[in-house]
């Protein structure tokens, strides 16, 4: 029978996400054929290789030392080995490691394989009830709220559903962070997804708020999801105020600038205007 694994080959394995029933059948066998595995944390990763029967050596590969070792794993795919990369849990590379290492194989023409499977963004999209045709995927938000409001800023415009990865301590500040931007949509927390407590909320963002703002603690893991700007939406202040930001920093008059943008965000010129002068004074 030939074999399931190809020389000088990097795989992507997804693994379990919380339910270790979901590892694919080909990732079981990828793992047992391959000459070594690069885990984010090899400990983390034994109980599930154990689970399986998977024998294979393992070599760590934590976020915080990718750069540093990812040239060496290289080197032994170019002298031939085959490897697999697995994360703690999900689809390597996506808010893991695995991003720099696949950037280097493909520079270096080392083939690189995914073998698929659970990743929360794709599961958590699927089930949300949002449209999930077109989404945005932001990952997680930058840790000063200056920052994450710039982002938000950026992609505040886009009508394709917006998915981001929270801590459970922040989710409830983030949620806030998120109606201020964005407005009162509708969005949806998905919460310990394939696990024992596994938990959809839905609803307007400011409700979302309010219920998880009453638990007082948040446990498990989180994905935010909100809807995209519905076509024809009125423009909450916070998004005019990046608007006006970014066409006076270009040098555009504010008169000019106020009557464009009060036809895009639906809002009377006059309050534009009067926006941008109590910018231009602060
Ligand atoms: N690479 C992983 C993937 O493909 O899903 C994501 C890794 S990232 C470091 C971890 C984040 O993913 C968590 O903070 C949470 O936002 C999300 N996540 C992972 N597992 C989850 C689960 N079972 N339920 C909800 N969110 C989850």
């Amino acid at each position: 029978m030939p074999s399931l694994v190809e020389p000088s080959t990097l795989y992507l394995v997804a693994t379990p996400i919380g339910n270790l029933a979901d590892l694919t059948a080909r990732a079981i066998e990828v793992l047992k054929a391959v000459d070594c595995i690069a885990c984010e944390d090899t400990r983390h990763s034994r109980v599930l290789l154990e689970s399986y029967g998977v024998g294979t050596p393992t070599t760590s590969l934590p976020a915080f030392a990718e750069g540093a070792r990812a040239e060496g794993l290289v080197e032994r795919l170019k002298s031939g080995q085959s490897l697999a990369l697995i994360s703690d849990a999900g689809s390597p590379a996506i808010s893991d490691p695995g991003e720099r290492l696949v950037a280097e194989c493909v520079a270096a023409g080392v083939r690189v394989v995914p073998v698929p499977g659970p990743s929360a963004v794709v599961a958590a999209l699927s089930a949300s009830g949002l449209p999930a045709s077109r989404f945005h995927f932001l990952g997680f938000l930058p840790r000063t709220q200056s920052e994450a409001r710039a982002m938000l800023d950026e992609v505040a415009g886009l009508s394709a559903t917006l998915v981001l990865y929270e801590s459970p301590r922040r989710v409830v500040e983030t949620l806030l962070l998120l109606h201020e931007v964005l407005g009162d949509r509708l969005a949806c927390v998905a919460r310990e997804l394939t696990k024992l407590h596994e938990e959809f909320l839905r609803g307007s963002l400011s409700s979302l708020h309010q219920t998880l703002a009453a638990r007082g603690e948040v446990l498990g893991e989180v994905v935010v999801l909100v809807q995209g700007r519905a076509p024809g939406a009125r423009w909450s202040e916070a998004e005019v105020t990046a608007a006006l930001t970014a066409g006076l920093a270009r040098g555009e008059r504010l008169k000019t600038l106020s009557n464009e943008l009060a036809k895009a965000a639906g809002w009377p010129s006059q309050d534009v205007y009067r926006l941008g002068v109590s910018m231009k004074s602060r």
